[in-house]
């Protein structure tokens, strides 16, 4: 017998996966826009006038966020205005490809584009630190750049914000590996809508309660243009195996997901449990909880083919490392001996004797004059980093 739609009585043409409700295709469209509205504007995420990056990869989540912020801001009246922004990790047979389909959006969606790549960033595409590392801490390279590139690229475009795809099932799974990572400061902040309020840049999660199988409903019945394969050098292993644990939760009990979630945002912290204090890295100015952030010292491992530097969570010779730069970065203001390039980290390995009295050119925690820039900012893949005792 068909079946009608618990709203408006048609013939009912999907169940919805979370609440149950049989829908037609129209009151499933209006369910799904209308509690992305709801979260945002209970959140309070968007003031009129302000200018958004949506983390734009081609993928199914962030397509339908680019999609669903374009149609709530022209019907609703957000007054935003929104900027695609996509990160070329390098990948070939993936990233390129999904590229191709975030220019096609950009076509479709009428919005502007802005690509950052991993290669102008740092001097590495993934596929030449997976040709260094091999394929087993990819992932931790990968995402940590990704971060610093989004806000990077954020900088460059001056917006107000970053919004990313990021659903209720990537929060659920990132709850599940906090807790068994014993990871206390990432299962405060996971949770949250809004992130880094104090820093720069906030980044927002208008999908934060919206179901993955709900979004790829709606970008299928939608028909919209996104990219599915998965990454080649995928899978992180140990987001798999939450995200499988969380499938299994979910067939005996339905609203797992959302009852993970909010049982992460009612955890309390005990107030002798010491929590990071975020500062700056005196390297590059992003916001780290550690003298140097994780970014450099990913990077300098690389740069000193020494790839596993950063890897683990406290890594002896990363201290080391970090307490040396810190240590020069100090005595770089003085002598301007380390200059930050536009884009890159580097270090000159001889300044001006450190009698330059053109120290015109400052960013946290290093100093250097102007024609030190600019000697660096032609020549900075020459350059070398001082010999480190490990
Ligand atoms: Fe990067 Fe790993 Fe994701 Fe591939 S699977 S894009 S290497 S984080
Ligand atoms: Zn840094």
């Amino acid at each position: 017998m068909p079946v009608n739609c618990s709203s408006c009585k048609r013939a009912a043409i999907l169940k919805r996966p979370k609440t149950g409700d049989a829908l037609c295709k129209e009151c499933f469209f209006s369910a799904f826009e209308e509690e992305v509205h709801h979260t945002i504007k209970s959140a309070g995420l968007f003031t009129p006038g302000e200018t958004i990056a949506v983390g734009a990869s081609g993928g199914k989540d962030s397509t339908v966020l680019a999609y669903v912020l374009k149609l709530l801001n022209q019907r609703y009246n957000y007054n935003i205005q929104l900027i695609l922004l996509s990160v070329d990790e390098g990948i070939t047979g993936y990233r390129d490809d999904s590229l191709e389909t975030v220019k096609r959006n950009q076509q479709q969606y009428d919005l502007p584009l802005k690509i950052v790549s991993y290669e102008e960033l740092y001097g590495w595409t993934m596929d030449a630190i997976v040709k260094q590392i091999g394929l087993k801490n990819n992932c931790t390279f990968c995402g940590v750049f990704r971060r610093q590139a989004l806000d990077r690229g954020a900088m460059i475009l001056k917006v107000d914000k970053i919004v990313t795809g990021h659903n209720a099932d990537d929060i659920a799974e990132t709850v599940i590996m906090n807790v068994l990572r014993g990871d206390i400061a990432r299962l405060r902040r996971c949770t949250a809508i809004t992130t880094g309020m104090d820093g720069a840049l906030p980044r927002c999660k208008p999908f934060k309660y919206t179901y993955e199988k709900e979004i790829v409903m709606y970008a299928y019945f939608k028909k919209l243009d996104y990219f599915s394969t998965e990454c080649v050098y995928s899978p992180n292993a140990y987001r798999g195996f939450a995200r499988a644990f969380i499938k299994d939760l979910e067939k005996m009990r339905p609203s797992a997901i959302i009852d993970i979630i909010h049982s992460g945002e009612s955890l309390s912290v005990k107030k002798e449990v010491r929590m990071p204090v975020q500062g700056q890295c005196s390297r590059c100015g992003y916001m780290s909880s550690n003298p140097v952030c994780k970014a450099c010292v990913l990077l300098e491992g690389l740069n000193r083919g020494l790839p596993r530097l950063g890897i683990g969570k406290e890594h002896k010779e990363r201290r080391k490392l970090a307490d040396k730069l810190a240590q020069e970065e100090a005595q770089s203001i003085s002598s301007p001996a380390a200059v930050f390039g536009e884009m890159n980290i580097v270090r000159v390995e001889k300044s001006h004797g450190g009698s330059c009295s053109q120290l015109s050119v400052k960013v946290p925690g290093v100093a250097g004059c102007e024609e030190e820039v600019k000697k660096l900012q032609l020549d900075r893949r020459k350059l070398t980093v001082d010999d480190i005792d490990f």
